[in-house]
This record gives C-alpha cells, structure tokens and sequence, in this order.
C-alpha cells in the first residue's frame, strides 16, 4: 500500500507538467504542390471573379476598408507567407468566411453578426489565411491524378468555358470537382490540415497583435449556441467542416505557452459601428449566376403546353421541348437549351 502511494504521488505531477507544456511546440508544415505561386494566385482569382457571379458582395467602403486593416495586420506577419491577400464581405447570412489559393478572401455577413469582438473576427481571417498560407487548397488539388497531365496541356485544350475559347485553370479545376461548395478539393480539408491552420492562425494572430486565444474562443461559445433560439444560421455545416471546438482550445492553449510575453493590443476600435451596419443591410440580392442554378424540391409548374417540359432555375422558370435537353456547363454561369445531339462533349 505504501508503494503504492508513493507511486501516485511521484506520477501525479509529471502529468500534470507534460499536459502543461509539451517538451516541443508542434510543427507546421507548407505543403509541397506541384503549383506554383503564380499558378495558386491565377487559380485564385478565376475563382474569385466566380465567387463574384454567384454572390453579392457587399459594396461598403467601410467596412470592406476595415476588414482590409484587419486583413493586412495578419498578411504582414511570417506565418502570412507573402501572399497578396485580400478580403470581401459578401452579403450571406450563414457564418462562414473562406479563402482561395494566392489569397482572395470572402467574409460572410453572418460571421460578423455572431461576433462579438474584432478579435474573433481576426482569428476566422488568421485561420482560413493559413489554409492559403500553409497551400492546403495547392496541395490537395495537385494530389488529384488528372491534375499533373492536365496542367500540361492548358492552353493546348479548346473549350467553350473559359476565355478566348480555352479553357482557363478554374475551369480545368472545376472539371476535377474543385468547385466552390463545402466539399470541394479547395475547401475541404483533412483534420491534420485544420489543426496546422489553427495553430499557424493563432501564432499569426499573436504576431499581429491581436490575442491568440480569441480563436479557439469564438467557437467554444459558438458550441453553447447550438440547439438553441440563438444560434447562428449555418453553424451545423460550419462545424461538421472543422475540428471540435474543445480540442482547438485545448491544442491552441497549449501552443501559446510557448509564444514571447505580450500583451495583444491591436483593434481598429471600430468593431461596434461595422457590426451595426452589417444588421443594416438589406437581405442578399441572388446573382445571376446563382439565378441560373437549378431549383431544388419544390413543384414543377401546372399547364404547360403539350411537348414542353420545365427547367425551374432558382430565379426563374423556363419551358423547352420535352426532347431537347437543358442543363448547366460545369463551370456555372450558363445555361445551355439544345435539340437532342445538337451539342456534343469533348
Ligand atoms: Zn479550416
């Protein structure tokens, strides 16, 4: 019984030491692809002009200025990796914010509105700029077989899709699924990746300035509003997408143990009057590439004449003879109505 005891007693703060402070602060690694910068930042902004078609971007000097002085705080630091990044607030009141290789950003209102300092604003932009930062969205679409002989032959490819008739790198990217929704190549990331971007984020964040802890915070309490009246539109989809908030608490806590003593003083001080004018503005206007989608569920139109069928897009409804066939070109923006063999795919 005695050994015993002392063996407790000898175990007990050892644990408790090495759950503290790890011997080593983990590594994060930049992911090695077979794009390069230039390739990640063209990538980038077709995808970008895309986002532009689907969604409404807010048209708010204000507030696009200064999500843009939060944004270029993070982007100065070492854990930025010198991309020229950028930073949109598209009108969406899901909470989200994502980023795209080479640096767009796209910051939905609903993010803002769940908010409820700059702080944790910072820490959405720090995390999703360490996706970019770190070339997760490179690393996984390099990883895809077609890409490697693809890449070769663009601009060798005809299509009708991108510029000029040839199909650009979003296209070719659309065509092996890295499209814009959440299950894209470019968007969805393994765990091992989101824990990397959490922790590059909060080291960016400290480096900027703004405390480190805000980010794994911001989804703690994100984490008590679900299930209940308040909970923010879109959290379910936000959090089957990323790690657990308790476990990014517990990584990033542990992490900052070994960042320099500072006390985290950046903010704009504007946070409240941003906030304010984001529950100001009018609910989204779809755009037209968002018009054109396919409508899903509800019920087709009654009387149409004898022949016709329905194409029920999300902004309208149009009928065409029940032999032709109609549809969207991967890449979106378009909608083709064409008689049977009238086009062919190559
Ligand atoms: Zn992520």
């Amino acid at each position: 019984m005695k050994y015993r005891l002392l063996f407790i007693a000898l175990l007990v703060p050892i644990t408790v030491y090495s759950q503290k402070r790890p011997a080593k602060q983990t590594e994060v690694k930049v992911q090695r692809t077979s794009l390069s910068r230039e390739q990640e930042m063209q990538l980038g902004k077709e995808a970008a002009a895309q986002v532009e078609r689907e969604m409404e971007v807010v048209k708010s000097a204000d507030v696009e200025a200064w999500l843009n002085q939060i944004g270029q705080q993070l982007a100065k630091t070492p854990q930025a990796n010198a991309y020229p990044y950028y930073f949109k607030l598209v009108n969406e009141d899901s909470i989200n914010a994502f980023a795209l290789p080479g640096g767009p950003m796209f910051v939905h209102t609903g993010l803002i509105k769940a908010a409820d300092n700059e702080g944790e604003v910072a820490g959405v932009l720090a995390h999703e700029m360490s996706h970019v930062a770190l070339r997760h969205g490179a690393a996984q679409l390099s990883k895809q077989q077609t890409w490697g002989s693809i890449f070769g032959a663009i601009g060798a490819l005809g299509g009708a899709l991108g510029n000029g008739g040839q199909c650009t790198m979003w296209c070719q990217a659309v065509r092996m699924g890295a499209g814009l929704g959440g299950n894209s190549v470019l968007m969805k990331f393994s765990r091992g990746y989101e824990r990397d971007s959490d922790l590059n984020g909060a080291r960016m964040m400290a480096a900027a300035g703004y405390n480190p802890i805000e980010l794994g915070n911001f989804f703690q309490k994100l984490e008590a509003k679900q299930g209940t009246a308040g909970e923010p539109k879109g959290l379910q989809a936000w959090f089957s997408s990323h790690p657990a908030a308790g476990n990014r608490v517990a990584y990033v806590s542990e992490d900052i143990q070994f960042y320099p003593k500072a006390s985290y003083t950046t903010s704009t001080g504007n946070f409240s009057r941003v906030r304010q004018m984001v529950a100001s503005l009018p609910p989204p206007k779809l755009k037209p590439a968002a018009l054109m989608q396919e409508a899903q569920g509800g019920t087709p139109r009654n009387g149409l004449p004898q022949g016709l069928k329905d194409y029920r897009a999300r902004g309208f409804a149009i009928a065409y003879p029940a032999s032709w066939q109609a549809g969207q070109p991967q890449g979106g923006g378009s909608l083709y109505l064409v008689p049977q063999g009238g086009v062919k795919q190559d």
